[in-house]
């Protein structure tokens, strides 16, 4: 059916692979196996006579039409290869008419600005009606070449060392192992010649071809290259050059001078490798014995590297030094910023070091400013929240608040608003700290320490006409009551507060010294919302649920529940979870709910209300989750649970089962023994 090249060449000979023919060869340039002699490989030798012929044979080998192999697979209708052909002829056709039109106007057009014609392959994946797997299915078989299933398969680290870095993330290939002295080389795109070309070359040996998918690859090489393996070396260099060094100043003057003093080596691994692996934090912490680092990954910590404790104070010293604090003060807090390009995207970095016990520790923030806007459709708010909500951003009045603790995504939402709401008819102004994203259209200030403050910023805001204001966060009186009084006179004000949920919100302005009446005439709603984590959906399995579990969903989900969890894999560290979601309650101001308020109502009695009033809470919103099998009760009770909320309806005691973690954000507030419902407005203290 499908002809091989040169059919009676000697030294040929025709196999089957699975159900197309394949042609294998004895001793000649190019080969395509069949399962016999050779597992099915295609090789490349690097003598360069040798390359370019085996290279245009490849090119120019015979193999059936991809979207034969499609259909074949069963991966695709008839129809779908159909209009795919229409569609790559007439953009083929387009890119003919804009090349004459070029060449009219004496002008040539490479071909990598204007391709000839889209593959096929291509035009089907824009159109989501083939995924990255079913690609390299189809292309396996397109091609002879086996697949590397890379989630079971990860390069062997031998191999890694023949092949640069960049060169391989240049190529988008992986190295995978040596197979009798041949390289095997994981590609998505077998037509790369330049790939084949390129490695084969620097390696110096015979290349096998395998197959997978982009975003796997992409993956491990994320994984295969840490750069933090390679910091071992520069820790050595340290150890060996510590004697020489006194003190820590002296050790602050080193590597001032020295761009590869090893310790300016090490800082830059650890933030690259931080960036690499979408951390939004990054711990570095000595104790008794070594300096832990750590990276904060969808909002759980992860250990990176464990560094000599006498490399902690050059480490300490040389980030300051990058974020101009003063290197010789040790015993005060300090913060700071500095700016970094790690794979050409430009990172703002924030800085505070404490001193501690065993000596200075410091947290880095990412900001990595080329991340995309969540829209507020992908927010995750339930539909019908998703409209109130719009409804009330909408308005050209009043004051929205999103409440939540640290990392519970308030800024995405707040941001998700304002590309809302972005109009060029209105003067939209914020004050942040910091500006985490940038917007056309929009003005925005920063925060800066002594100089200005968000009550500062406010006041110079509102001299400025504004009609939306987005004011980062609400920590303090005087802030709290210029925005609401903006609020009252006609703005749109955004902002932010710590509270345990919306309904406490409320309590932590009138525990400020708002007055009540202010409190409630001001504000139209707010959001309180958390982050769970999701389950890896490479891992995730049923499982059989604990008493505790059963009962707790069932209190506050009506969903049949689908019972799974991640078991751990490569994918997700282990962890068992792979990106977040987040969960909303939004309490809008009604009459009732304004009368409450004003009436100095306990929690309780404003968040009853509030629910007779429609209002599905976080734990209802979370619980759905679980049952839908998007998260897990434990991460519910790590993220939602253990804030201190809801213990009236649930003794905390039946979670007891459940192994309780409590973090950063919980604030140690859920006591395994209370049976009093506490007034969550307290529960929380301030950050
Ligand atoms: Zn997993």
């Amino acid at each position: 059916m499908f002809d091989g090249p040169g059919g009676d060449i000697p030294g040929w000979v025709r196999g089957t692979f699975p159900s197309c023919m394949v042609w294998a060869e004895r001793g000649g340039p190019v080969a395509l196996f069949g399962k016999k002699p050779r597992k099915g490989t295609v090789n490349f030798d690097n003598h360069e006579d040798n390359l370019t012929h085996q290279i245009d044979d490849w090119v120019s080998a015979a193999r059936p039409p991809l979207g034969e192999v499609l259909l074949e697979l069963g991966l695709i209708e008839q129809q779908s290869v159909e209009n795919a052909l229409l569609v790559q002829a007439a953009e083929a056709e387009a890119a003919r008419l804009s090349r004459e039109a070029a060449a009219d106007g004496g002008e040539t057009v490479s071909s990598d600005v204007l391709p000839a014609r889209p593959r096929i392959g291509e035009v089907l994946m824009r159109d989501g009606i083939l995924d990255e797997v079913g690609l390299a299915a189809a292309l396996g078989r397109q091609f002879g070449v086996p697949l590397a299933d890379l989630r079971l398969e990860s390069p062997d680290p031998a191999v890694v060392q023949l092949v640069p870095e960049q060169l391989a993330r240049k190529h988008e290939v992986l190295p995978l192992r040596l197979d009798e002295d041949r390289l095997e080389l994981v590609t998505s795109d077998p037509y790369d010649v330049e790939a084949i070309r390129a490695i084969t070359n620097h390696v110096g040996k015979e290349v096998a071809l395998r197959i997978g998918s982009l975003s796997d690859i992409e993956r491990q090489l994320d994984q295969t290259y840490n750069v933090l393996q390679s910091a071992g070396q520069h820790i050595q260099a340290f150890e060996l050059s510590y004697d020489e060094i006194l003190t820590d100043d002296e050790a602050g003057e080193a590597f001032k001078v020295d761009d590869n003093a090893p310790v300016v080596q090490v800082v830059t691994r650890i933030i690259t490798q931080a960036v690499r692996q979408r951390a939004s934090d990054i711990h570095i912490e000595p104790t008794d014995d070594a300096v832990w680092v750590r990276y904060r990954i969808d909002g759980a910590m992860t250990s990176a590297i464990d560094l000599p404790r006498r490399m902690g104070p050059a480490v300490t010293s040389r980030i300051k030094v990058m974020s101009e604090l003063n290197i010789v003060e040790r015993r005060r807090p300090q913060d700071g910023q500095f700016g970094v390009t790690v794979d050409d995207r430009p990172i703002d970095v924030r800085i505070s070091v404490v001193p501690t016990v065993h000596g200075e520790k410091t947290v880095l923030r990412l900001l990595d400013k080329t991340k995309s806007l969540i829209s507020l459709p992908d927010l995750g708010m339930a539909d019908d929240v998703a409209e109130r909500y719009r409804d009330i951003v909408s308005a050209p009045l009043g004051m929205l608040l999103c409440t939540g603790p640290t990392g519970s995504g308030k800024t995405t939402t707040l941001y998700a608003t304002l590309n809302e709401v972005r109009d060029r008819t209105k003067n939209i102004v914020t004050i942040e700290d910091p500006v985490e994203y940038q917007f056309d259209g929009i003005t925005q200030m920063q925060v800066t320490g002594d100089v200005m403050n968000f009550a500062d910023g406010l006041r110079g805001i509102l001299r400025q006409d504004p009609d939306t204001i987005l004011v980062g966060e609400i920590r303090d009186e005087e802030t709290s009551r210029i925005a609401m009084q903006a609020a009252l006179t006609g703005h749109f004000v955004l902002s932010s507060l710590h509270a345990v949920d919306a309904t406490a919100a409320i309590h932590r302005f009138t525990d400020m010294g708002l007055e009540p009446f202010l409190v409630a005439s001001a504000l139209s709603a707010v959001v309180g919302q958390r982050l769970l984590r999701r389950n890896c959906t490479s891992c995730a399995e049923p499982y059989q649920p604990q008493a505790g579990e059963v009962r707790m969903l069932e209190r506050y989900s009506n969903l049949t529940p689908v019972w799974t969890k991640g078991k751990g894999c490569e994918l997700c560290s282990d962890t068992g979870y792979r990106g977040r979601v987040g969960v909303y309650e939004l309490l809008v101001f009604t009459d009732a709910i304004r009368d409450l308020v004003v009436a100095r109502a306990t929690h309780h009695e404003i968040k009853a209300t509030a629910v007779k009033e429609g209002m599905r809470t976080m734990q209802e919103e979370a619980f759905d989750l679980v049952a839908k099998g998007i998260t897990t009760v434990e991460d519910v009770v790590r993220s939602v649970y253990a804030s201190g909320m809801d213990t009236q309806l649930v003794p905390i005691g039946e979670l007891l089962p459940l192994k309780l973690e409590i973090e950063e954000g919980a604030n140690g507030q859920a006591s395994p023994n209370r049976s009093t419902p506490v007034n969550p407005a307290h529960a929380e203290e301030e950050q």
